[in-house]
């Protein structure tokens, strides 16, 4: 395939190149996964600079990301809505949700169809909160009639987790509809919308969400190191003293921002806070979460006719698939190895991902972060190159 840093995608503002001296290094691939995704060279670039963590340029760095998150989750009622960003992976920041809002004679509802679903029922049992699980299986959304059955049988359920766009699969969840059951019932309402905010147009106040969760490395297109909550503050304000750990105390780590002016409690990521900052700048740039989603929509739907042309079929039906990221089956080939498209993608200048589920044998490619139609057409030629069919 001759040089791998050939025919990158196109520079948009910033030179993607990487090849001019003294810049950023080289990027040898496209990231096609769903985070840690592909970022611009200057969101790359703004973490060549070292902050101090309590200093007052920095802390105002941080209350203004906190402000511009709670403006992306809500134009309608930013006043009733704070972001908590928490240290870690992702994951960090749905356990400190589950850890800190769930009060000990709680109980939580998950409703799972996929290995983030089953990962949050996995916190719940570590820390030993009364738990409930409605299982889909993998290929099926979450059918909000079974979850107005569940919840009529155990009306001590206190709080309902869903995950919006399910990674495993990139099976989008209906959030809305399941909102309305959970709200008539006065249900505090947990989602991990952790690979579709910033993505996907949505309200956390009309979609009366108590609790998101996102973090840096996913549509906002900011490096991995740190996860936000954006929480409802009269539901996080009434959870003092329920955290079941110290570093994911989310009421803790919010009290402290706070009253220190965008102080973390403990050490920050700096850089990362940093490039996420930028990250933000260029999401407003490309006009806002609504311009961002046409974009991711516009990759997934050129990869996904593009893979069906070239004789791959989805594992979701349409109505359900995210703009997010597709998994496809193995093709129906004698000697398909996945190993090998994906070394041959690799050395084209792609990295997609493997499947999750179990039930099939599938791959997944992902189509957001600093990816353009023109690179989803690289990728679907490279894969009609490999003619393994
Ligand atoms: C990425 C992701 C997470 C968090 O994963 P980490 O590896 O902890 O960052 C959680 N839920 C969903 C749906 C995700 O896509």
């Amino acid at each position: 395939m001759g040089d791998v840093t050939h025919g990158l995608a196109p520079a948009s503002g910033a030179d993607r190149s990487g090849t001019k001296e003294g810049r950023a290094p080289q990027r040898p691939y496209l990231l096609l996964t769903p985070g840690p995704l592909t970022t611009s060279d200057t969101v790359k670039e703004a973490m060549l600079r070292d902050w101090c963590t309590w200093d007052q340029d920095y802390n105002s760095l941080v209350q203004s990301i906190r402000g511009r998150l709670v403006r992306l989750a809500t134009a309608a009622s930013p006043d009733a809505y704070t972001a908590v960003p928490m240290q870690g992976s992702g994951s960090f920041s749905v356990e400190a949700v589950i850890g800190t809002a769930v009060p000990r004679e709680g109980k939580l509802l998950v409703l799972a169809n996929g290995a983030y679903g089953q990962r949050i029922a996995q916190m719940a049992r570590i820390y030993g909160i009364a738990l409930s699980v409605l299982d889909f299986g993998e290929t099926d959304r979450v059918e909000p009639e079974a979850v107005e059955r569940r919840l009529n049988e155990e009306p001590d359920i206190t709080h309902v987790a869903v995950v919006h766009c399910e990674t495993t699969t990139g099976m989008l969840n209906p959030i809305a509809e399941i909102s309305a059951i959970v709200k008539r019932r006065g249900k505090t309402y947990i989602v991990d919308a952790m690979s579709s905010f910033g993505g996907i147009p949505m309200d956390v106040h009309e979609l009366r969400i108590d609790y998101l969760i996102s973090s840096a490395n996913k549509c906002i297109q900011g490096v991995p190191g740190f996860g936000f909550v954006i929480a409802r503050v009269e539901a996080l304000a009434a959870c003092e003293g329920q955290a079941r750990s110290l570093s994911l105390d989310l009421h803790g780590q919010w009290a402290a921002m706070e009253a220190g002016g965008g102080k973390w409690r403990f050490t920050s990521p700096t850089h990362v806070v940093r490039a996420f900052d930028q990250a933000l700048r260029e999401l407003e740039q490309e006009g806002g979460v609504e311009a961002r989603y046409r974009r991711y929509q516009g990759n997934q739907q050129l990869l996904a006719d593009g893979m069906t042309m070239l004789g791959f079929c989805s594992l979701l039906k349409k109505d359900v698939q995210s703009p997010f990221i597709t998994a496809f089956y193995y093709p129906p080939v004698e000697g398909f190895s996945f190993q090998q498209l994906y070394d041959w993608l690799k050395e084209a200048g792609f990295v997609i991902y493997p499947g999750k589920i179990s039930a099939a044998d599938t791959f997944r490619i992902g189509n957001i972060g600093e990816v353009y139609r023109e690179d989803i057409a690289r990728l679907l030629q490279a894969i009609e190159d490999l003619r393994f069919w």
